[in-house]
């Protein structure tokens, strides 16, 4: 019986100790694995600020310049996508300050002039092509290291610049429109087409910032 006793009592130790190895391994590889992860998703999402940032402002530049030239209907679409951007930017912000980063804004900015007219056609052709460039890696980054915050406002962010090029094909086929921004998430509507709740964060319509 002793002999048998000793084998249960040694193979029990050796479990315990197998255990404890696994545990300690799993505790301390994701801690540092976590480090760069975060920091490479901060990146991610820092780039997409600093892009939403310059879209913002060279938005706004469009919009003095539309209001210059008396084309209200072109001022409302520039000043809403410009809202939606800011907005868009600001929950990038706030998500690198959540992981411990900080965010800069890009300081110097050259912003394109030209008339309301050329803009228009300038900002579809280029919305149009950086969209069809675009590679969607950062999403997929977030999502294969499961930060699903991150990839959220990604996603929200691309998903911005479809419904900015929709919303500048419809200006040229179907003339000026009212728009509204959601104040949350910065989705972008007609206001014929308007989401009683924005699918992206749940924000009820009465919430929504109108351009009128
Ligand atoms: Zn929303």
């Amino acid at each position: 019986m002793k002999p048998r006793l000793y084998l249960i009592l040694l193979l029990f130790v050796a479990s315990v100790g197998v255990l404890v190895w696994l545990y300690a391994g799993k505790a301390f590889v994701p801690r540092k694995h976590a480090r760069s992860t975060w920091h490479e998703i901060a990146v991610d999402l820092e780039a997409c600020g600093r892009r939403k940032h310059l879209k913002a402002r060279q938005y706004e530049r469009f919009a003095e310049i539309a209001a210059a030239e008396g084309r209200t209907d072109a001022e409302r679409i520039f000043r809403a996508i410009a809202c939606s951007e800011h907005l868009q930017e600001q929950n990038l912000a706030a998500a690198i300050r959540r992981l411990g980063g900080e965010y800069q804004p890009p300081r110097e900015i050259a912003l394109h002039g030209g008339d309301t007219d050329e803009n228009l056609v300038r900002c579809l052709a280029f919305e149009r092509n950086r969209y069809a460039r675009r590679s969607d890696a950062e999403i997929r980054r977030a999502m294969s290291r499961d930060n699903r915050y991150a990839a959220r406002l990604l996603i929200w962010a691309s998903a911005a610049d479809l419904r900015e090029i929709q919303l500048l094909e419809r200006r040229l086929e179907v003339g000026p429109e009212q728009l509204a921004v959601c104040p949350v998430c910065g989705n972008l509507y007609t206001v014929v087409w308007l989401d009683r709740y924005c699918p992206h964060c749940l924000t009820p319509d009465e919430a929504f910032i109108h351009f009128e």
